[in-house]
């Protein structure tokens, strides 16, 4: 059996450091656990929560009874190595941004432009996470999952995911019926293309850089990151905190008649996408110090624990947030992260 804490703080587990006490914690390191935890959970009659970084939830304050595993389990394993790409087997404990360094290193391209997100690996199917144009559902070839009914391991294809935009079956229908024990991603060998974000080019053409290389491009991801999203170690997040809206496009050119220095984006021929970053900022609300907490002076996105934030501050400055934007746009905010 793993190694078992009760009464765990849950600040440290958290990257916005919101919350009281986790009843139990185990920390997992191999599959054989898990049927062994689920057991102990049944014995006590207690849920339990799977936790990787912690770094897309905001958790209560008080004791939270549940039976959390602390996600460790490790490996990465070459599984194919064909002309033009590789596919890797990956342990839902790994560090996220330890697996991009890697698979840049090995000159394989199809993450770096998501390099720097915090978490790991078995959380990246959850919310299928994404930045400057890559999503995690792009290279996912399966996950690997831990079936909790049926106490056996089973492997759902990327098609079964039911991926979309921060978005997957994980979030949905099989919330609670699945423990992601590691996940396959198929990485190209093929020459690497700038992702076509301005911030990106603005960079590249300042360093008059026409082709960079994956390890250039990692390090201006992590460099513009930097000015944008407070590192967790530093500066307590749980990173973006709203989605971007995906309106109509009736309402998103309306907004863009309206102000025009709104970028939208695509997401098909209906619908496009709005900053939410912009719709805070122009609100009024950019480095707005709500108390205990503030958005992030760099980024109105970011919601940032000025030291003593409770669960209750964070609903407030979320709500306060929510309805300044609706009334100032018509645009309702949902939040990105989870609350437990
Ligand atoms: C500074 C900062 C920047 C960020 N930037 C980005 C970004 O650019 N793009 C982006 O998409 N996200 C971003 N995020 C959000 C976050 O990093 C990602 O969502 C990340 O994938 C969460 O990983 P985690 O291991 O911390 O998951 P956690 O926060 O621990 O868990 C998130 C959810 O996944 C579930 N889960 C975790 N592991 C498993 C597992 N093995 N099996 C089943 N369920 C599991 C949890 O139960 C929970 O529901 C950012 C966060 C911060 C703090």
């Amino acid at each position: 059996m793993s190694e078992m804490q009760e009464y765990v703080d849950i600040r440290k587990y958290s990257t916005l450091q919101v919350g009281g006490q986790f009843r139990y914690l185990f920390r997992v390191t191999n599959t054989d656990e898990l049927g062994e935890v689920y057991s102990f959970s049944r014995e006590k009659d207690l849920p339990v929560f799977v936790l990787g970084g912690g770094s897309n939830i905001v958790f209560h304050d008080g004791v939270l009874h549940y039976v959390v595993i602390k996600m460790e389990i490790q490996g990465f394993q070459i599984i194919e190595d064909a002309h033009e790409h590789i596919d890797i087997k990956v342990g839902a404990g790994v560090a996220w941004d330890t697996f991009v360094a890697q698979t840049v290193a090995m000159e394989l391209s199809g993450i770096e432009a998501m390099s720097a997100i915090p978490g790991t690996v078995g959380a990246t199917p959850v919310q299928n996470v994404g930045a400057y144009g890559q999503e995690a559902k792009d290279t996912i070839v399966s996950v690997e999952v831990f079936d909790i009914e049926n106490n056996a391991i089973k492997i759902l294809a990327n098609a079964e995911c039911a991926f979309a935009y921060r978005d997957s079956i994980f979030k949905n229908e099989a919330k609670g019926k699945y423990v992601i024990t590691s996940v396959t991603y198929r990485l190209s060998k093929k020459v690497p293309t700038m992702p076509n974000y301005p911030g990106v080019k603005k960079y590249f053409d300042e360093k008059k850089i026409a082709h960079p290389t994956l390890q250039e491009i990692r390090t201006a991801i992590i460099d513009i990151r930097k000015n944008k999203l407070p590192d967790p170690k530093d500066i307590p997040s749980a990173g973006s905190f709203f989605k971007n809206p995906i309106v109509s496009r009736s309402t998103a050119e309306k907004l863009k008649e309206e102000h025009p220095s709104v970028t939208i984006f695509p997401v098909d021929d209906e619908r496009m996408k709005i900053p939410a970053g912009w719709l805070i900022e122009q609100a009024g609300l950019k480095g707005k110090d709500f108390g205990a907490l503030s958005t992030y002076i760099h980024n109105a996105l970011v919601l940032v624990n000025n030291g003593s934030a409770v669960f209750a501050d964070v609903e407030s400055v979320r709500d306060q947030i929510v309805t300044t934007v609706f009334d100032k746009f018509g645009i309702t905010l949902e939040v990105e992260p989870e609350f437990v």
